[in-house]
């Protein structure tokens, strides 16, 4: 059979930053590793705007980007998988230092992969993708330091950066535990999307005591998952109760952190980093079976857009302009 070739999207670095086109490639051009996936759908996160707008996250051109990807294995030299087995790639560098998932071909180390649970479609996967993987495995953080709705005692749950694919999924997963959820968002005409997907109160991050000079605000919060950093997460850490924990994830708001110590010791506040690039396996299979079990599949349709390999480019750039909604998946094949 003649090698037809596999679409995907190669960015490399030309005289004048970076390029992204959708090109044709042979198998034998894909870099050699364990295990052959037949991709069906990837998805794109803020680290995937960035590789493709030449954000400097890459470690080497020509990449195709894509930190994650959902499809069938059609060729392993590990025992661990076979032909036929459906699987999930996040995490390890896919996509930064290896090739990743915006291409309808990938290869990956065998520990790199996940199954699919079971009742997971595939494109179910890539909707939850590494974003809603980190949210739950903030969650399990938060539940680790004794989080429960018990617990938080009628008291809300704070998720920023609520607009977005890892705020979203947080929200939604709170909200179906039965956490009352407070979502905080830049844009306000997000709140009855956030209310459907589980918020019980939608605020605008000028709510927030940011910049407050006082180094602790009334006992607002039970706990909070942060993907935003910089001033959204010291005005948090301000308004945690007692003995309440933050995960945080990321820094799309900035990466320096400007708080007193005072929540600390007189709040006894914990801040738990999460980090599902090297998440041990084991963690992260719990948390694909929990996200299979828990996470409303309603809620994750209304999160999520479908679009092509080709629009990549243009929805990059609206991701980091924080102009961009929930999730969205890449049909590899469209
Ligand atoms: P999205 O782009 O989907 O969402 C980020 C959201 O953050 C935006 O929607 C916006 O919320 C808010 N935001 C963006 N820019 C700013 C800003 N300058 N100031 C304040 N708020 C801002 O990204 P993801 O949800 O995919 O990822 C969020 C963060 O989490 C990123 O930093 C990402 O790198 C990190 N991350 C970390 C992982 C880990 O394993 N540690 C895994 C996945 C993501 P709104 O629209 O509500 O205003």
């Amino acid at each position: 059979m003649p090698d037809l070739g596999y679409r995907a999207l190669v960015v490399d670095r030309g005289g004048s930053g970076a390029s992204a086109e959708v090109r044709r490639l042979r198998a034998d051009e894909f870099p050699a590793n364990e295990v052959t996936v037949a991709v069906a759908y990837s998805d794109l996160n803020y680290k995937d705007a960035l590789a493709v707008s030449g954000g400097g996250i890459l470690r080497e051109y020509p990449m195709v980007p894509g930190i994650d990807f959902a499809g069938e294995v059609i060729a392993s030299e590990s025992p661990e998988w076979k032909p036929g087995d459906l699987v999930i790639g996040t995490g390890w560098g896919i996509g930064e230092r290896t090739w990743g998932g915006l291409s309808e071909l990938a290869r990956a180390k065998a520990e790199w992969l996940v199954p699919v649970p079971e009742g997971m479609t595939l494109q179910q996967a890539m909707a939850i993708g590494t974003a809603g993987l980190t949210a739950m495995l903030c969650m399990m953080a938060l539940e680790d330091q004794g989080l429960s709705p018990e617990s938080a005692n009628g008291r809300e749950v704070v998720v920023t950066g609520a607009g977005g694919g890892v705020g979203g999924v947080a929200v939604a997963l709170l909200g179906r535990f039965g956490y009352n959820v407070t979502a905080v968002t830049g844009r306000l005409a997000l709140e009855d999307y956030l209310k459907d997907l589980g918020a019980t109160t939608v605020i605008s991050r000028d709510q927030l005591p940011i910049g407050s000079k006082r180094p602790l605000e009334s006992q607002r919060w039970a706990a909070g998952i942060d993907v935003v950093g910089g001033e959204v997460l010291a005005a948090v850490l301000r308004q945690v109760a007692y003995y309440g924990s933050v995960a945080i994830c990321g820094l799309a708001g900035g990466s320096t952190l400007t708080t007193s110590l005072v929540p600390f010791i007189l709040r006894g506040i914990k801040l738990v980093g999460v980090e599902s690039v090297v998440c041990p396996v084991d963690r992260r299979r719990a948390a694909w079976r929990r996200l299979a079990r828990e996470l409303p599949p309603e809620s994750l349709d209304r999160m999520t857009e479908v679009v092509s390999l080709a629009d990549v480019p243009r929805l990059a750039a609206e991701i980091l302009q924080g102009r961009s909604r929930g999730r969205i998946v890449v049909d590899v094949h469209q």
